[in-house]
């Protein structure tokens, strides 16, 4: 059975950076959307030039488009033992469409995980990125853009998986290492188990 974890949170969050860590650490592919629509961009496909003022707009690319897009990257070899979802699914259609394809083969969501922040942290973390990451989609403008659009479209996703008890939230309000213990925690290195409530860690805990 493969291991399939999704990571949630707005653009800021830090998930990126932590669903690198995590799969590298259980050796299963960090899958990251939108870096797959950066990595088209950059090479000029035909994929790329099509989304490209859609992403540098800070807009939400297609739901077909983007379905298509991870029907085919979780059936390449490495997903063999499973994959983690970074920026996938960002819409209710998006999630639906995941849950028809891994009924297909009887596959389930270990864990939905959600990273937690305040909107204050999420501004000085955004304002740093951009001038570290040099995006083009890191504009202050787009930035804002896309944080309304995960509000409005992305956002609902915390309900729809929590209502399916996969939920897992994270306070990710800290350093890198401190999220990432607090990570750890919840998910284990040696752990095989699966996770079937929802739970919260933060600092308190
Ligand atoms: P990210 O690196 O995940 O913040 O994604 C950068 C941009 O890529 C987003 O602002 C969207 O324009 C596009 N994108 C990435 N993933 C998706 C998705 N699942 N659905 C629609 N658009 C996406």
């Amino acid at each position: 059975m493969r291991r399939i974890f999704i990571f949630l949170g707005p653009p800021g969050a830090g998930k990126g950076t932590q669903a690198e860590m995590f799969g590298a650490e259980r050796g299963l592919p960090h899958i990251s959307t939108g870096a797959m629509l950066r990595a088209s961009m950059d090479a000029g496909t035909a994929l790329g030039n099509k989304v490209k003022a859609i992403v540098d707009s800070g807009s939400l690319v297609s739901d077909t488009l983007m379905i298509d897009l991870i029907r085919d990257r979780i059936l390449q070899s490495d997903c063999s033992h499973g994959f983690l979802l970074d920026g996938f699914p960002r819409t209710t259609p998006q999630a639906e469409a995941l849950d028809v394809l891994l009924k297909e083969t009887s596959e389930k969501i270990e864990a939905a995980v959600l990273f937690n922040i305040s909107e204050e942290v999420l501004m000085s973390r955004l304002s740093a990125r951009r001038t570290t990451e040099n995006r083009a989609d890191d504009t202050t403008e787009t930035q804002l853009k896309r944080i309304k659009v995960y509000e409005e479209q992305t956002a609902p996703l915390i309900n729809y998986y929590k209502e399916k008890s996969l939920l897992v939230s994270i306070d990710s309000d800290g350093t890198v290492d401190e999220v990432k213990s607090r990570l750890l925690n919840v998910f284990p290195l040696d752990s095989s188990a699966t996770f079937p409530n929802t739970r919260s860690v933060s600092n308190q805990n």
